[in-house]
C-alpha cells in the first residue's frame, strides 16, 4: 500500500549523554531469562516530542487521554521565511508562502524557515488563533521557528486549550517544505504524562 511513497524520517537519532536535555540509559540483565534491558532516565521533552494540553495546564489532558486519530493524518510543511528575520508569522504569511494548496481543517501543519538562532520568526497570536479556529489537528515546528512571541504564551493557550498538540524539535523539514504528505507521530501511552518523544515520519507520494 505504501510502495508509492518515500519515507522521510523527521526525528534525528538521539545519543544518550550528548543531548542538551536529560537522556540517560543504563543496561541491566533481566534475571529471568538473561536478556538485556535498559533503565531510561529522560525528560519528556527530549528530541522530537509532542506536547499535550497537560503540559500547559494541570487540569487538561495528558498524552494518553487524546484520541489516537490526532497523531496521524494529512500533513503539510509551510516555508514561512517570508515572515522575515525575527518577524511575526501571520495568517497572511501562511497564505503567501504556501505552495501546497492552503491549510485545511484537520491538517497537521509543520512550519519551517531559512533562519537560525536569534533570527528565527515567531508565531503571532493571530496566527495561533487562525490555526486553532480552523481547527487544525496538530502544529509542528523545528528550531527555525519560535513557538511564541518572546514573553507570550498565545500559541500554547490557543492550541492546547482546544486539544491541538504541539510538536517541537522536528528535523529534515527542508526535505518536505512546500509539500503535502501523510504524517505519523505517536506518543507513548503512559498515564499522567504531559508530553512524549515521538518518531515523526512523513510519507511523501513519489
Ligand atoms: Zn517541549
Amino acid at each position: 500500500m505504501f510502495e508509492d511513497y518515500e519515507i522521510i524520517d523527521l526525528s534525528p537519532e538521539l545519543v544518550p549523554g550528548h543531548e542538551d536535555r536529560r537522556l540517560a540509559i543504563r543496561p541491566f540483565i533481566f534475571e529471568e531469562n538473561h536478556t538485556t534491558m535498559h533503565d531510561i532516565d529522560m525528560m519528556s521533552h527530549v528530541g522530537v516530542h509532542v506536547e499535550a494540553p497537560f503540559h500547559y495546564k494541570e487540569d487538561l489532558k495528558g498524552v494518553s487521554e487524546l484520541p489516537l486519530s490526532i497523531f496521524f493524518g494529512d500533513g503539510l510543511c509551510i516555508d514561512v521565511s517570508g515572515a522575515g528575520k525575527a518577524g511575526a508569522i501571520t495568517p497572511n504569511t501562511l497564505l503567501e508562502s504556501n505552495r501546497s494548496g492552503g491549510v485545511k481543517p484537520g491538517d497537521i501543519v509543520l512550519l519551517h524557515s531559512d533562519f537560525l538562532g536569534q533570527d528565527v520568526p515567531y508565531i503571532s497570536r493571530e496566527c495561533a488563533e487562525f490555526l486553532s479556529n480552523l481547527p487544525i489537528k496538530m502544529l509542528g515546528i523545528d528550531n527555525s521557528i519560535r513557538l511564541e512571541q518572546p514573553g507570550g504564551m498565545a500559541t500554547h493557550d490557543s492550541l492546547l486549550r482546544k486539544d491541538i498538540p504541539l510538536i517541537e524539535r522536528l528535523a529534515n523539514l527542508d526535505k518536505v517544505k512546500g509539500k503535502r504528505f501523510l504524517f505519523f507521530g505517536f506518543p507513548l501511552r503512559i498515564k499522567g504524562l504531559d508530553s512524549s518523544p515521538i518518531r515523526a515520519v512523513a510519507l511523501v507520494r513519489k
